[in-house]
């Protein structure tokens, strides 16, 4: 063959998307705590893995939008979700300068003490480390935009900077926040409406911590900004006098957020600019508080619901309130249900009886009507309540270790993730350190 007529058949081949495919027996999609989980729990279960992000490093919402209190790793006084997050994340919170508390001597109502607040950067750096230590590939920087049922899986589109390239792999799970993958392959989702949809926050921090001045005055300017409109009552949802002195940080919410487009994301970021200008507007006005001003901010503000996909299980806020264990059930998820509402009071918090955990179905992780794929994490197919208290960080780690070994065990016997026999999936989850139910 000459060189010339080489070149263009080889040429023609990368154009029709069948070289220079890598092939994986797992490809995670999203790199959040969800995907961490799934990646991590398919390389360890022997699978040939390959996560893909389409930002710069790792991490997710936890990094994305600064949710740095991760839990629920412990219920009732004992753990109920281990493995190798757990692992990471307690790395993560020791590397960073913390003392992990004796959690079974903990007040198991502190929610607050319970959480693990790791140092974003850390975290991430971390996360990326122990990855390519349990042989995970990691392409960063790449989005999924396409995937297509090939003989033996799914060859998926990923838009990069170079165009358009392709990976194929047996098995795919979506841990993208809004089963953005399982859509591509057909699943039916269910969109947060305007409705129910809960704010968004948005994380930034002022250099006021601990500064002297008239807190009445503040609050009643505050009140005052409110009734005119300069303010909405969103901006700062907690006592002025509190947020100025705290630094900032929690208290901030922006109504009606939404992630579930590429256009309402921008619009939503646009709103949370607005919302910090407004507000530290306002404070430089207040005597004393002149030289106020941002001193960082999360990279965007974090969005608590896009959609969820339609599961062959729909896990309800009952069940997950009374602890109901399926026999599909893999990983436990433990927080209470947490419907934040635009004004903040009316907000619907419904906690467990005593010694009640909530459990995650594999059903819940496998879309109808979908072969040879798994969602995970916040994404997977609940009610709006169920989903208000397993959209946790602990609680995501754990469905993504759950999807990861269904996926691993899937791909090394050629079956569905439906095939996969629940006891399998279970002794697998528990020679990698997880906990199951
Ligand atoms: C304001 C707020 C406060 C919260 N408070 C807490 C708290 O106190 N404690 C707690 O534990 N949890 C808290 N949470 C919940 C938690 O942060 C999220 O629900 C959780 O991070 C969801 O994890 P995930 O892995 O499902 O999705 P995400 O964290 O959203 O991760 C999804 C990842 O997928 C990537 N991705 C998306 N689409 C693509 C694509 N097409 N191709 C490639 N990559 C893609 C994204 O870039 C992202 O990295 C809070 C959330 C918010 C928004």
């Amino acid at each position: 063959m000459n060189k010339m007529r080489h070149y263009t058949l080889v040429a023609a081949a990368v154009l029709a998307g069948s070289l220079g495919a890598a092939t994986f027996d797992v490809a995670v999609v999203g790199g959040g705590p969800a995907g961490i989980g799934a990646a991590l729990a398919s390389a360890k279960s022997g699978a040939k893995t390959v996560l893909v992000e389409r930002d710069a490093r790792l991490g997710g919402t936890t990094v994305s939008a600064e949710v740095l209190p991760i839990g629920l790793f412990h219920a009732w006084n004992r753990q109920v979700i281990a493995g190798p997050c757990w692992e990471l994340v307690t790395n993560a919170y020791v590397f960073g300068g913390g003392k992990l508390p004796d959690f079974p001597k903990l007040n198991p109502r502190d929610w607050g003490r319970h959480c693990l607040q790791v140092n974003p950067f850390v975290y991430s750096v971390l996360a990326a480390e122990t990855m390519e230590k349990a042989g995970v590939e990691l392409r960063f920087n790449a989005a999924a935009c396409g995937v297509e049922r090939t003989s033996d899986g799914w060859k998926i589109s990923l838009a990069t900077d170079e165009g358009i390239q392709y990976i194929t792999a047996k098995e795919v799970v979506d841990a993208t926040g809004s089963a953005t993958v399982a859509a591509f392959a057909g699943a039916e989702r269910v969109r947060a409406d305007d409705v129910q949809r809960q704010p968004g926050s948005f994380f930034f921090h002022l250099n006021t911590r601990g500064w002297k001045f008239d807190a009445a005055a503040v609050d009643k300017a505050h009140a005052e900004a409110v009734a005119s409109g300069e303010l909405k009552p969103t901006d700062i949802h907690i006592r002025m006098s509190d947020y100025i002195r705290a630094g900032g940080g929690w208290g901030c919410y922006v109504p009606l957020a939404d992630n579930s487009t590429a256009t309402a994301r921008a619009e939503t970021n646009r709103r949370g600019r607005e919302t910090m200008l407004r507000v530290i507007r306002f404070i430089r006005r207040q005597p004393g508080l002149e030289k106020a001003t941002i001193v960082s901010a999360s990279p965007e503000v974090g969005v608590r619901e896009t959609y969820r996909v339609v599961g062959e299980k729909t896990l309800t806020e009952a069940d997950y309130l009374a602890g109901t264990v399926e026999p599909d059930s893999l990983c436990y998820s433990y927080w209470f249900i947490d419907e934040h509402n635009a004004a903040w009071k009316d907000s619907h918090q419904v906690y467990h009886e005593p010694g009640k955990v909530g459990t995650i179905p594999l059903g819940t992780m496998i879309p109808k009507g979908v072969q040879h794929l798994l969602v995970a994490g916040r994404a997977v197919s609940s009610d709006h309540g169920a989903n208000s208290a397993l959209r946790v960080q602990a609680s995501c780690m754990a469905i993504g270790q759950a999807a990861g070994v269904v996926a691993a065990l899937a791909a090394k016997r050629d079956v569905d993730p439906r095939e996969v026999a629940v006891e399998d999936a279970k002794r697998q989850l528990k020679a990698i350190g997880a906990i199951v139910p």
